[in-house]
């Protein structure tokens, strides 16, 4: 858009066609015409603008809306207001519009949690996001719909601490963070757009709130009432949302559920990279520091050898179905080689998710109602229960929050069950 542009005589040839049925003798002018293939691609797909003779990045709106606003907002930071322009004017659709927001025009903010690198607040957005653009009246048509309809929208308000000096890098992380919700609007979390706190000046990310909160806040809550459809539903939307994400070749990097939000009918990956400090670079020590949240980093990230696209290990006391287990036990893997692809992971879990809702018939079904029947008893005895934990619990000396981790000459990770065939201190109620 920038680099290439209709001249004005091209604008004057073909501004009469009709861009989405062209006549054959037009289609081979355009082609002979705009050379440049995103311009191309931006005339056929959306047409023109007959306000700045330029193809439309998006059939809702034309870019110049953005752009000829661009003189009525600043961050106050060069690199952030490019990244800002740069981004509206390639957002093809809602879902990759990113915008500059006055702190002011966010009302009852409150503080919800702190992060490792960051702070989290609760706000109300006056304005809502924008999804097209009213040629009519001339304004932005918004919405304040996320999972449901609201009168005072809610959003998370996400300072970002020591961002004064926020690195292009980082700004990168935000790219592929819209990249990501824009294929994957129910796995992934919208980030609607940047504000600044008025008195740290520390920038914050503006995203979608998810009335559950984290899913750790939402096991808390309701792990044992939870039953096991719902869960397999819970995890089948993680594995998507994590497919889409190594697709577009990225990682991670913190994947745990302090970062997956939970709605009542869906589960949101959140918080790319936004988890390590926004002013280093990591491409000065990328491999050598870690982020995450102990628990959930796998071993041989611990070593030092870099991330891969498998994850984990934590532990339970809970009746888990068996094909489910199953799925769990391969993604410990001490050699990540042997741990499934997100992708596996996904089609695993899908098909035990179809069976069990549509399948009476299959062996899934008799697991989950064992495991609920179990889990049920457990529950309603556990005054009684002297074993081990059996709801989910989180250990209150355990630190949940991504921080930077230092550890050196660990052991090479073995699988526990190494010399036994089958692990049954894990998922299998013994009944003492
Ligand atoms: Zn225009």
């Amino acid at each position: 858009m920038e680099e290439f542009m209709l001249t004005d005589d091209v604008f004057e040839q073909i501004k009469d066609f009709v861009y989405n049925s062209l006549t054959e003798e037009q289609s081979l002018l355009i082609d002979k015409l705009i050379l440049n293939e995103e311009l191309k691609l931006r005339y056929k797909g959306n047409g023109l603008c007959k306000d700045c003779k330029q193809p439309r990045a998006s059939y809702y709106w034309c870019q110049c809306k953005f752009q000829q606003n661009f003189k009525n907002w600043t961050s106050g930071n060069y690199k952030v207001d490019k990244f800002i322009q740069k981004t509206q004017l390639k957002a093809k659709d809602y879902n990759c519009v990113l915008e500059w927001i006055e702190y002011d025009r966010f009302e009852n903010v409150e503080y919800l949690a702190k992060g490792g690198f960051g702070t989290i607040y609760k706000a109300i957005w006056k304005d809502g996001w924008i999804y097209s653009w009213d040629f009519e009246n001339n304004k932005w048509r918004r919405s304040k719909n996320y999972c449901r309809d609201y009168e005072n929208f809610p959003v998370v308000l996400k300072c970002l601490h020591n961002s004064q000096d926020i690195t292009s890098d980082f700004l990168g992380e935000i790219e592929a963070h819209i990249m990501f919700f824009s294929k994957s609007v129910f796995n992934i979390t919208p980030c609607y757009g940047i504000t600044k706190d008025p008195e740290s000046k520390n920038f914050m990310l503006v995203m979608g709130y998810v009335i559950n909160g984290s899913l750790r806040q939402h096991l808390n809550n309701s792990f044992n009432s939870t039953k096991w459809v719902e869960k397999l539903e819970t995890l089948q939307d993680i594995a998507q949302g994590l497919v889409y994400i190594h697709e577009n070749g990225s990682i991670h990097r913190d994947f745990h559920c302090g970062n997956i939000l939970k709605d009542s009918r869906y589960t949101f990956i959140t918080d790319f990279g936004l988890c390590r400090p926004v002013n280093v670079k990591p491409s000065q020590n990328e491999c050598k520091e870690l982020y995450g949240v102990l628990p959930y980093v796998a071993p041989e990230v611990l070593r030092g050898n870099e991330y891969t696209q498998e994850r984990l290990r934590p532990k339970s006391n809970y009746k888990i179905p068996q094909l489910i287990l199953n799925i769990i036990k391969q993604c410990w893997d001490a050699d990540p080689l042997k741990r499934p692809k997100a992708k596996e992971i996904k089609d695993l879990l899908y098909e035990l998710h179809f069976s069990s809702k549509f399948r009476s018939d299959r062996e899934i079904n008799k697991q989950i109602e064992d495991a609920d029947k179990i889990n049920e008893k457990l529950t309603s005895s556990s005054s009684l229960y002297t074993g081990p934990t059996l709801s989910y619990t989180t250990n209150p000396q355990a630190v949940y929050t991504s921080r930077l981790l230092d550890f050196k000459n660990l052991p090479k990770p073995k699988n526990s069950i190494d010399n036994k065939d089958d692990d049954d201190s894990f998922g299998e109620y013994s009944g003492n």
